[in-house]
Protein backbone atom coordinates (compact mmCIF):
# COMPACT_ATOMS: atom_id res chain seq x y z
CA UNK A 1 0.00 0.00 0.00
CA UNK A 2 1.73 3.14 -1.30
CA UNK A 3 0.79 6.72 -0.30
CA UNK A 4 0.22 8.23 -3.55
CA UNK A 5 1.18 6.29 -6.94
CA UNK A 6 1.28 8.48 -10.26
CA UNK A 7 0.48 6.52 -13.03
CA UNK A 8 1.47 5.67 -16.89
CA UNK A 9 4.10 8.63 -16.95
CA UNK A 10 6.65 9.72 -19.39
CA UNK A 11 10.33 10.37 -17.72
CA UNK A 12 12.64 12.93 -18.72
CA UNK A 13 15.18 9.78 -19.93
CA UNK A 14 12.55 8.41 -22.68
CA UNK A 15 10.86 5.64 -20.98
CA UNK A 16 7.13 5.84 -21.30
CA UNK A 17 4.14 3.72 -19.05
CA UNK A 18 5.99 4.16 -16.48
CA UNK A 19 4.27 3.85 -12.56
CA UNK A 20 6.12 6.05 -9.86
CA UNK A 21 5.16 4.72 -5.86
CA UNK A 22 5.59 7.15 -3.16
CA UNK A 23 5.76 6.53 0.42
CA UNK A 24 5.38 9.13 3.48
CA UNK A 25 8.35 11.43 1.64
CA UNK A 26 10.54 9.09 -0.43
CA UNK A 27 9.84 7.26 -3.85
CA UNK A 28 9.55 4.06 -3.29
CA UNK A 29 9.49 2.08 -6.21
CA UNK A 30 9.49 3.33 -10.11
CA UNK A 31 8.45 0.31 -12.48
CA UNK A 32 6.15 -0.40 -15.44
CA UNK A 33 3.23 -1.74 -13.80
CA UNK A 34 3.09 -1.33 -9.60
CA UNK A 35 0.23 -3.79 -8.52
CA UNK A 36 -0.09 -2.50 -5.21
CA UNK A 37 -3.15 0.19 -4.27
CA UNK A 38 -2.43 3.41 -2.85
CA UNK A 39 -4.31 6.50 -1.07
CA UNK A 40 -4.15 8.24 -3.91
CA UNK A 41 -3.83 7.99 -7.47
CA UNK A 42 -2.49 10.13 -10.26
CA UNK A 43 -3.47 9.61 -14.15
CA UNK A 44 -0.14 11.17 -15.54
CA UNK A 45 -0.99 9.19 -18.90
CA UNK A 46 0.54 10.84 -21.86
CA UNK A 47 2.34 13.21 -19.74
CA UNK A 48 6.11 14.02 -19.12
CA UNK A 49 6.98 13.24 -15.34
CA UNK A 50 10.17 15.30 -14.50
CA UNK A 51 12.07 15.86 -10.81
CA UNK A 52 11.08 19.74 -10.32
CA UNK A 53 13.17 22.55 -11.79
CA UNK A 54 16.34 23.88 -9.89
CA UNK A 55 17.37 27.25 -10.32
CA UNK A 56 21.01 27.89 -9.19
CA UNK A 57 21.41 31.57 -9.74
CA UNK A 58 18.98 34.25 -8.37
CA UNK A 59 18.51 37.30 -6.75
CA UNK A 60 15.45 36.73 -3.90
CA UNK A 61 16.52 40.67 -2.50
CA UNK A 62 16.06 42.19 -5.44
CA UNK A 63 13.09 40.20 -7.31
CA UNK A 64 9.62 41.86 -7.32
CA UNK A 65 11.37 45.73 -6.78
CA UNK A 66 10.78 46.61 -10.27
CA UNK A 67 10.32 50.77 -10.23
CA UNK A 68 11.61 51.05 -7.14
CA UNK A 69 13.35 53.95 -6.99
CA UNK A 70 13.33 54.10 -10.65
CA UNK A 71 12.98 52.23 -13.93
CA UNK A 72 16.57 51.52 -15.27
CA UNK A 73 16.62 53.99 -18.28
CA UNK A 74 19.53 52.77 -20.29
CA UNK A 75 18.59 49.14 -19.25
CA UNK A 76 21.93 48.33 -18.80
CA UNK A 77 23.97 46.27 -16.36
CA UNK A 78 25.74 49.45 -14.68
CA UNK A 79 22.75 51.28 -14.47
CA UNK A 80 21.17 48.27 -12.65
CA UNK A 81 23.72 47.95 -10.15
CA UNK A 82 23.72 52.00 -9.31
CA UNK A 83 19.85 51.63 -9.16
CA UNK A 84 20.18 49.15 -6.33
CA UNK A 85 22.53 50.97 -4.64
CA UNK A 86 19.51 53.58 -4.64
CA UNK A 87 17.05 50.92 -3.41
CA UNK A 88 19.84 49.85 -0.90
CA UNK A 89 19.47 51.72 2.02
CA UNK A 90 15.76 52.31 1.75
CA UNK A 91 15.45 48.10 1.69
CA UNK A 92 13.12 47.28 4.95
CA UNK A 93 13.33 43.55 6.71
CA UNK A 94 9.73 43.19 6.21
CA UNK A 95 9.34 44.39 2.72
CA UNK A 96 11.83 42.07 1.72
CA UNK A 97 10.17 39.37 3.40
CA UNK A 98 7.54 39.97 1.57
CA UNK A 99 8.51 40.33 -1.74
CA UNK A 100 10.67 37.06 -1.42
CA UNK A 101 7.82 35.07 -0.40
CA UNK A 102 5.26 36.29 -3.02
CA UNK A 103 8.12 34.97 -5.57
CA UNK A 104 8.17 31.67 -3.88
CA UNK A 105 4.22 31.30 -4.35
CA UNK A 106 4.73 31.94 -8.00
CA UNK A 107 7.74 29.38 -7.93
CA UNK A 108 6.32 26.79 -6.47
CA UNK A 109 3.58 26.38 -9.30
CA UNK A 110 6.21 26.75 -11.62
CA UNK A 111 7.37 23.39 -10.36
CA UNK A 112 10.96 25.47 -9.16
CA UNK A 113 11.62 23.86 -6.20
CA UNK A 114 15.59 24.52 -5.78
CA UNK A 115 16.85 27.86 -5.81
CA UNK A 116 20.12 29.18 -5.22
CA UNK A 117 20.20 33.35 -3.94
CA UNK A 118 22.37 35.65 -3.72
CA UNK A 119 22.35 38.11 -1.07
CA UNK A 120 24.23 41.17 -1.08
CA UNK A 121 26.18 42.14 1.59
CA UNK A 122 27.01 45.41 1.27
CA UNK A 123 24.72 47.59 3.17
CA UNK A 124 26.72 47.23 6.19
CA UNK A 125 23.04 46.50 8.15
CA UNK A 126 22.85 43.19 6.60
CA UNK A 127 19.04 43.27 6.61
CA UNK A 128 18.86 41.52 3.41
CA UNK A 129 20.92 38.71 5.18
CA UNK A 130 18.33 38.76 8.17
CA UNK A 131 15.88 38.86 5.66
CA UNK A 132 16.54 35.85 3.42
CA UNK A 133 17.78 33.53 6.36
CA UNK A 134 14.49 34.16 7.58
CA UNK A 135 12.79 33.27 4.29
CA UNK A 136 15.13 30.25 4.15
CA UNK A 137 13.61 28.78 7.19
CA UNK A 138 10.16 30.21 6.25
CA UNK A 139 10.11 28.46 3.09
CA UNK A 140 12.18 25.25 3.97
CA UNK A 141 8.83 23.16 3.51
CA UNK A 142 8.34 23.76 0.25
CA UNK A 143 11.59 25.07 -1.31
CA UNK A 144 15.48 24.41 -0.50
CA UNK A 145 16.38 27.82 -0.75
CA UNK A 146 20.58 28.36 -0.77
CA UNK A 147 21.87 31.91 0.22
CA UNK A 148 25.19 32.97 -1.20
CA UNK A 149 27.00 35.86 1.00
CA UNK A 150 27.48 38.28 -2.28
CA UNK A 151 29.45 41.23 -2.39
CA UNK A 152 27.65 43.25 -4.96
CA UNK A 153 29.93 46.46 -5.39
CA UNK A 154 32.92 44.75 -4.73
CA UNK A 155 34.69 42.38 -1.48
CA UNK A 156 37.92 44.83 -2.14
CA UNK A 157 36.64 48.09 -3.52
CA UNK A 158 33.26 48.66 -1.47
CA UNK A 159 34.56 49.97 2.21
CA UNK A 160 33.26 47.46 4.88
CA UNK A 161 32.84 44.70 2.74
CA UNK A 162 35.24 42.07 3.93
CA UNK A 163 34.26 42.41 7.08
CA UNK A 164 30.41 42.47 5.87
CA UNK A 165 31.11 39.39 4.31
CA UNK A 166 32.60 37.52 7.35
CA UNK A 167 29.45 38.37 9.19
CA UNK A 168 26.69 36.77 6.42
CA UNK A 169 28.50 33.39 6.53
CA UNK A 170 28.91 33.97 10.47
CA UNK A 171 25.01 34.44 10.19
CA UNK A 172 24.73 31.00 8.50
CA UNK A 173 24.84 31.94 4.98
CA UNK A 174 25.70 28.82 3.10
CA UNK A 175 28.15 29.81 -0.51
CA UNK A 176 30.81 31.98 -0.90
CA UNK A 177 30.22 34.74 -3.54
CA UNK A 178 31.92 37.14 -5.16
CA UNK A 179 32.60 39.77 -8.25
CA UNK A 180 36.05 39.96 -9.91
CA UNK A 181 35.36 41.81 -12.63
CA UNK A 182 34.13 44.77 -10.55
CA UNK A 183 36.81 45.14 -8.07
CA UNK A 184 39.21 48.18 -9.45
CA UNK A 185 41.83 46.58 -11.17
CA UNK A 186 42.29 43.01 -12.97
CA UNK A 187 45.01 42.70 -10.13
CA UNK A 188 42.22 42.94 -7.31
CA UNK A 189 39.70 40.80 -9.03
CA UNK A 190 42.24 38.03 -8.86
CA UNK A 191 43.46 38.74 -5.77
CA UNK A 192 39.56 38.61 -4.52
CA UNK A 193 39.16 35.66 -6.04
CA UNK A 194 42.15 33.96 -4.13
CA UNK A 195 40.83 35.79 -0.67
CA UNK A 196 37.14 34.51 -1.55
CA UNK A 197 38.50 30.58 -1.85
CA UNK A 198 40.72 31.09 0.77
CA UNK A 199 37.77 31.36 3.05
CA UNK A 200 35.58 29.20 1.75
CA UNK A 201 38.27 26.49 1.78
CA UNK A 202 38.94 27.26 6.01
CA UNK A 203 35.07 27.23 6.39
CA UNK A 204 34.27 24.26 4.61
CA UNK A 205 31.62 26.19 2.08
CA UNK A 206 31.37 25.83 -1.69
CA UNK A 207 32.11 29.01 -4.11
CA UNK A 208 30.06 30.64 -6.30
CA UNK A 209 31.03 33.85 -7.92
CA UNK A 210 29.59 36.19 -10.52
CA UNK A 211 32.50 36.23 -12.98
CA UNK A 212 33.71 37.42 -15.88
CA UNK A 213 30.19 39.33 -16.25
CA UNK A 214 31.20 41.31 -19.28
CA UNK A 215 32.07 41.86 -23.17
CA UNK A 216 35.96 42.22 -22.37
CA UNK A 217 38.27 39.52 -23.74
CA UNK A 218 40.69 39.92 -21.45
CA UNK A 219 38.33 39.46 -18.19
CA UNK A 220 40.00 36.19 -17.10
CA UNK A 221 38.97 36.17 -14.05
CA UNK A 222 37.44 32.13 -14.33
CA UNK A 223 41.19 31.41 -15.27
CA UNK A 224 42.18 32.72 -12.16
CA UNK A 225 39.07 31.00 -9.82
CA UNK A 226 40.03 27.47 -11.42
CA UNK A 227 43.94 27.55 -10.58
CA UNK A 228 42.69 28.64 -6.86
CA UNK A 229 40.23 25.94 -7.07
CA UNK A 230 42.36 23.07 -7.63
CA UNK A 231 44.93 24.94 -5.01
CA UNK A 232 42.50 25.01 -2.23
CA UNK A 233 40.91 21.21 -2.76
CA UNK A 234 37.61 23.12 -3.40
CA UNK A 235 37.29 20.69 -6.95
CA UNK A 236 33.60 20.11 -8.20
CA UNK A 237 32.32 22.44 -5.39
CA UNK A 238 33.31 25.92 -7.12
CA UNK A 239 30.60 27.51 -9.81
CA UNK A 240 31.19 30.43 -12.01
CA UNK A 241 28.11 32.23 -12.89
CA UNK A 242 27.82 33.67 -16.02
CA UNK A 243 31.21 33.60 -17.35
CA UNK A 244 29.87 36.05 -20.36
CA UNK A 245 33.74 37.33 -21.19
CA UNK A 246 34.32 33.70 -23.20
CA UNK A 247 31.83 34.68 -25.47
CA UNK A 248 34.75 37.22 -26.79
CA UNK A 249 37.88 35.54 -25.86
CA UNK A 250 40.56 34.31 -28.36
CA UNK A 251 39.81 30.65 -29.58
CA UNK A 252 43.72 29.62 -29.02
CA UNK A 253 43.17 30.90 -25.13
CA UNK A 254 40.00 29.18 -24.52
CA UNK A 255 41.52 25.75 -25.48
CA UNK A 256 44.08 26.38 -23.05
CA UNK A 257 41.23 27.45 -20.16
CA UNK A 258 38.26 24.90 -20.86
CA UNK A 259 40.65 21.73 -20.02
CA UNK A 260 41.89 24.15 -16.68
CA UNK A 261 38.08 24.40 -15.90
CA UNK A 262 37.72 20.84 -16.40
CA UNK A 263 40.45 20.08 -14.12
CA UNK A 264 38.46 22.27 -11.29
CA UNK A 265 35.40 21.01 -11.94
CA UNK A 266 33.66 24.56 -12.23
CA UNK A 267 30.18 24.47 -12.27
CA UNK A 268 29.58 26.64 -15.34
CA UNK A 269 26.20 28.82 -14.58
CA UNK A 270 25.44 31.01 -17.55
CA UNK A 271 22.25 33.18 -17.40
CA UNK A 272 20.59 33.23 -20.72
CA UNK A 273 17.94 35.89 -20.24
CA UNK A 274 19.77 38.33 -18.30
CA UNK A 275 23.26 37.62 -20.95
CA UNK A 276 21.53 38.46 -24.16
CA UNK A 277 19.21 41.58 -22.30
CA UNK A 278 22.95 43.02 -20.91
CA UNK A 279 25.77 41.58 -23.19
CA UNK A 280 26.89 43.54 -26.33
CA UNK A 281 25.70 46.58 -25.03
CA UNK A 282 28.71 48.60 -26.22
CA UNK A 283 28.60 47.21 -29.38
CA UNK A 284 27.12 48.81 -32.60
CA UNK A 285 26.40 46.10 -35.12
CA UNK A 286 27.68 43.08 -35.39
CA UNK A 287 25.81 43.01 -32.00
CA UNK A 288 27.52 39.99 -29.70
CA UNK A 289 24.99 37.88 -27.87
CA UNK A 290 27.44 37.37 -24.72
CA UNK A 291 26.44 34.04 -23.59
CA UNK A 292 29.28 31.54 -22.86
CA UNK A 293 30.19 29.16 -24.62
CA UNK A 294 27.80 26.52 -24.00
CA UNK A 295 27.87 24.12 -26.42
CA UNK A 296 31.70 23.86 -26.32
CA UNK A 297 31.80 23.52 -22.18
CA UNK A 298 28.98 20.90 -22.37
CA UNK A 299 31.06 18.87 -24.70
CA UNK A 300 34.30 18.94 -22.71
CA UNK A 301 32.14 17.17 -19.85
CA UNK A 302 31.85 20.52 -17.72
CA UNK A 303 28.74 20.42 -15.87
CA UNK A 304 26.60 23.25 -17.16
CA UNK A 305 23.17 24.63 -15.53
CA UNK A 306 21.30 27.56 -16.27
CA UNK A 307 20.07 30.18 -13.75
CA UNK A 308 16.83 32.79 -13.96
CA UNK A 309 19.27 35.12 -12.59
CA UNK A 310 16.42 37.97 -12.04
CA UNK A 311 12.72 38.44 -12.03
CA UNK A 312 11.46 42.15 -12.17
CA UNK A 313 14.21 43.79 -10.56
CA UNK A 314 16.54 46.79 -11.86
CA UNK A 315 18.49 44.24 -14.11
CA UNK A 316 15.97 42.70 -15.64
CA UNK A 317 12.24 43.54 -16.29
CA UNK A 318 10.41 40.34 -17.55
CA UNK A 319 10.59 36.69 -16.38
CA UNK A 320 8.36 34.71 -14.49
CA UNK A 321 10.25 32.09 -12.38
CA UNK A 322 9.81 29.62 -15.62
CA UNK A 323 12.87 27.43 -15.88
CA UNK A 324 11.56 26.11 -19.11
CA UNK A 325 11.76 30.40 -20.12
CA UNK A 326 15.47 30.11 -19.66
CA UNK A 327 15.68 26.91 -21.73
CA UNK A 328 13.91 28.33 -24.34
CA UNK A 329 16.55 31.21 -24.51
CA UNK A 330 19.27 29.35 -24.37
CA UNK A 331 18.52 26.94 -26.95
CA UNK A 332 18.03 30.18 -29.20
CA UNK A 333 21.12 31.84 -28.37
CA UNK A 334 23.63 28.80 -27.66
CA UNK A 335 22.08 27.66 -30.95
CA UNK A 336 21.46 24.29 -29.51
CA UNK A 337 18.38 23.03 -31.66
CA UNK A 338 18.95 19.29 -32.55
CA UNK A 339 17.43 16.88 -30.51
CA UNK A 340 20.24 15.67 -28.57
CA UNK A 341 21.04 19.55 -27.41
CA UNK A 342 17.80 19.91 -26.50
CA UNK A 343 17.68 16.85 -24.04
CA UNK A 344 21.03 18.58 -22.62
CA UNK A 345 18.64 22.44 -22.24
CA UNK A 346 16.51 20.17 -20.44
CA UNK A 347 18.80 18.62 -17.98
CA UNK A 348 20.58 21.91 -17.39
CA UNK A 349 17.75 23.03 -15.66
CA UNK A 350 17.04 19.78 -13.70
CA UNK A 351 20.08 17.16 -13.11
CA UNK A 352 22.99 19.57 -13.82
CA UNK A 353 21.69 22.11 -11.72
CA UNK A 354 20.98 19.93 -8.80
CA UNK A 355 25.04 19.13 -9.41
CA UNK A 356 25.74 22.69 -8.97
CA UNK A 357 23.70 22.92 -6.20
CA UNK A 358 24.96 19.60 -4.27
CA UNK A 359 21.46 18.80 -3.88
CA UNK A 360 20.63 15.04 -1.72
CA UNK A 361 18.07 12.81 -3.21
CA UNK A 362 17.05 14.40 -5.89
CA UNK A 363 16.00 12.56 -8.99
CA UNK A 364 12.84 9.65 -9.79
CA UNK A 365 14.85 6.76 -8.55
CA UNK A 366 13.76 4.97 -6.07
CA UNK A 367 15.24 6.36 -2.35
CA UNK A 368 15.08 9.50 -3.89
CA UNK A 369 12.79 12.51 -1.96
CA UNK A 370 9.11 12.04 -3.55
CA UNK A 371 9.55 15.78 -5.37
CA UNK A 372 8.23 15.23 -8.79
CA UNK A 373 6.16 17.74 -11.42
CA UNK A 374 4.02 16.82 -14.24
CA UNK A 375 4.01 19.01 -17.17
CA UNK A 376 0.43 19.46 -19.91
CA UNK A 377 3.76 17.84 -22.37
CA UNK A 378 4.91 14.70 -23.83
CA UNK A 379 9.00 14.99 -23.10
CA UNK A 380 11.47 17.53 -22.50
CA UNK A 381 11.78 18.80 -25.89
CA UNK A 382 7.86 19.67 -25.95
CA UNK A 383 8.55 21.14 -23.13
CA UNK A 384 10.77 23.57 -24.16
CA UNK A 385 8.93 24.88 -26.70
CA UNK A 386 5.38 24.61 -24.98
CA UNK A 387 6.68 26.19 -21.94
CA UNK A 388 3.48 24.03 -20.66
CA UNK A 389 1.06 24.59 -17.39
CA UNK A 390 2.52 22.79 -14.34
CA UNK A 391 -0.25 20.15 -13.61
CA UNK A 392 0.53 18.91 -10.85
CA UNK A 393 3.86 19.81 -8.16
CA UNK A 394 4.43 17.35 -5.58
CA UNK A 395 6.83 18.02 -2.72
CA UNK A 396 7.57 15.39 -0.15
CA UNK A 397 4.92 12.98 -1.19
CA UNK A 398 2.19 16.16 -0.84
CA UNK A 399 0.62 17.36 -3.86
CA UNK A 400 1.40 21.49 -3.10
CA UNK A 401 0.44 23.05 -6.29
CA UNK A 402 -2.02 22.05 -9.40
CA UNK A 403 -2.78 24.05 -12.85
CA UNK A 404 -5.56 23.07 -14.72
CA UNK A 405 -4.70 22.27 -18.34
CA UNK A 406 -4.88 24.85 -20.77
CA UNK A 407 -7.17 23.80 -23.35
CA UNK A 408 -8.30 26.15 -26.33
CA UNK A 409 -12.21 26.23 -27.26
CA UNK A 410 -12.71 26.77 -30.66
CA UNK A 411 -15.39 27.63 -32.06
CA UNK A 412 -15.46 27.43 -35.89
CA UNK A 413 -17.58 25.20 -37.80
CA UNK A 414 -16.44 21.91 -38.73
CA UNK A 415 -12.76 21.97 -37.02
CA UNK A 416 -12.21 20.22 -33.54
CA UNK A 417 -13.89 22.30 -30.57
CA UNK A 418 -11.17 21.59 -28.13
CA UNK A 419 -7.30 22.60 -28.84
CA UNK A 420 -4.89 21.16 -26.69
CA UNK A 421 -0.83 22.35 -27.68
CA UNK A 422 0.53 19.17 -26.58
CA UNK A 423 -1.32 17.29 -29.07
CA UNK A 424 0.16 19.04 -32.02
CA UNK A 425 3.92 17.65 -32.23
CA UNK A 426 4.53 15.66 -35.51
CA UNK A 427 5.81 12.24 -34.17
CA UNK A 428 9.24 11.61 -35.63
CA UNK A 429 9.88 8.61 -36.88
CA UNK A 430 12.91 7.22 -36.10
CA UNK A 431 14.49 10.35 -34.86
CA UNK A 432 17.76 11.29 -35.03
CA UNK A 433 20.57 11.01 -32.21
CA UNK A 434 23.40 12.88 -34.48
CA UNK A 435 23.36 16.58 -33.99
CA UNK A 436 21.21 18.53 -36.51
ZN1 LIG B 1 23.44 37.37 -10.67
Amino acid sequence: MFDLIVRNANLPDGRSGIDIGIQGTKIAEVSTTIEAAAKEEIDATGRLVSPPFVDPHFHMDATLSLGLPRLNRSGTLLEGIALWGELRPTLTREALVERALRYCDLAVTQGLLYIRSHVDTTDPRLVTVEALLEVREKVAPYIDLQLVAFPQDGYYRAPGAIEALDRALDMGVDVVGGIPHFERTMADGAASVEALCRIAANRGLPVDMHCDETDDPMSRHIETLARETIRFGLQGRVAGSHLTSMHSMDNYYVSKLIPLMGEAGINVVPNPLINIMLQGRHDTYPKRRGLTRVRELMEAGLNVSFGHDCVMDPWYAMGSADMLEVGHMAVHVAQMAGIEDRKKIFDALTVNSARTMDLQGYGLEKGCSADLIILQARDPLEALRLKPNRLAVIRRGKVIARTPARIGELRIDGRPQAVDASDYSPVIPNPPTRKD
